[in-house]
């Protein structure tokens, strides 16, 4: 084998969920928003066909002031507190690669979304997995271990459960000497921001996303917040890789966005509706969920395995989530729709049931 070959960076990549292009397919494997993007983000879209095309021969603001200011207006925090990035993916590789550099491990729940450990595995940091209980709670007084840093994601993926404030707080105190990343994808679904935090504690970064509240996984914005002295070190790391990471359009759809306060308020609640609906009538139909504060839900059938009927969605061309993963290998997660997808989803899941049944 020639020399090069030998010296490749190895690594296993991260598997995200499948994009089909049939559009006649029920998608709920991805936790996206079934809602399309505020209003206000379509009309500045076909602006910049219109008018904007030209200013792309120009870089984008590397310091991306206009979205930073945008958000740090919106949480009340400062600009210096504000870091953003291409998707909260990239926020969070670049804090792992600014935050973990310590010897010893950095601590996550070993159910738990499933990048943390493709990147500590790619950035060479050591790390420690901590096993959720057999409900899949996280205990927080589990990670009083000596640690190089700590990530956990409140709610947590891909089960839904949350931590309250308090015990993130308490993980915070117990853990002065380490950088706590939250990752707060789903938060605006439900449970309680470590955002409080970032004031008292130097140490706390929390991450958000576009992706998932505000209908933009395409466009790809996500953003931490934190001490200035966190913000900086991100930065310093950002600007030494690639200085113009968010490009122009991501950062003026970003701040029109960020503005349709009451659009956002709407979805959301229309989001958590469904989610109630969806989580009784899987109960109706014989599966074990798990609480959810996000926008999918973690289920369980009493007596067909998983994959079964992941297969069988599959084929009625209903996608899902299923990890075949030990502990997780029973369970299905699936993203909140429409209700109008939910329908579908519950008729075509009765159809792969009957059949499962049949074959009992
Ligand atoms: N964190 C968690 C817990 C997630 O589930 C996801 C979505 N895959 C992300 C971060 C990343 O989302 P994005 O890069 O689209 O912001």
């Amino acid at each position: 084998m020639a020399m090069w070959k030998e010296f490749i960076r190895k690594t296993i990549p991260y598997v995200p969920g499948e994009q089909p292009s049939d559009k006649k397919i029920i998608k709920l494997n991805t936790n996206e928003n079934p809602y399309p993007p505020s209003p206000k983000v379509l009309k500045a879209a076909v602006e910049l066909g219109e008018k904007g095309a030209d200013d792309l021969r120009r870089y984008p603001d590397p310091e991306v002031k206009k979205l930073v200011q945008t958000l740090s207006a919106y949480h009340g925090v400062w600009p210096e507190n504000v870091f953003t990035g291409v998707g909260s993916d990239d926020v969070l590789s670049v804090a792992f690669l600014t935050f973990f550099n310590s010897p010893k491990p950095v601590l996550f729940a070993d159910i738990t979304y499933s990048f943390y450990s493709v990147w500590t595995d790619i950035y060479r940091i050591p790390s420690k997995t901590i096993p959720v209980d057999e409900d899949f709670r996280i205990h927080v007084s589990d990670y009083n271990i000596p640690n190089g840093g700590i990530v956990i994601a409140n709610p947590n993926a891909p089960t839904g459960i949350s931590l309250p404030l308090e015990d993130i707080r308490a993980l915070v105190e117990a853990n002065q000497d380490s950088v706590v990343i939250v990752d707060e994808a789903y938060i605006d679904f439900g449970g309680q921001s470590a955002l409080a935090l970032i004031k008292d504690y130097e140490n706390v970064l929390v991450v958000r996303t576009f992706s998932k509240s505000r209908s933009l996984a395409g466009l790809r914005v996500g953003y931490a917040l934190g001490s200035e002295t966190l913000i900086k070190a991100m930065n310093d790391v950002k600007f030494s890789i690639n200085s113009y990471t968010m490009n122009a359009p991501a950062i003026k759809l970003g701040v029109e966005c960020v503005q349709d306060r009451e659009y956002f308020a709407e979805c959301i609640r229309k989001i958590k509706d469904t989610r109630e609906y969806t989580v009784e009538n899987l109960q109706r139909n014989g599966f074990k969920v798990l609480p959810s504060d996000a926008n999918f839900v973690f289920a369980s059938h009493i007596r067909h395995p998983a994959k079964k009927i992941f297969e069988g969605l599959k084929k009625r061309k209903v996608f899902v989530r299923f990890f075949d993963k030990p502990r997780i290998n029973n369970y299905l997660r699936i993203s909140i729709g429409t209700d109008d997808e939910m329908r579908s989803f519950f008729k075509e899941l009765r159809g792969v049931l009957n059949d499962l049944a049949l074959d009992f």
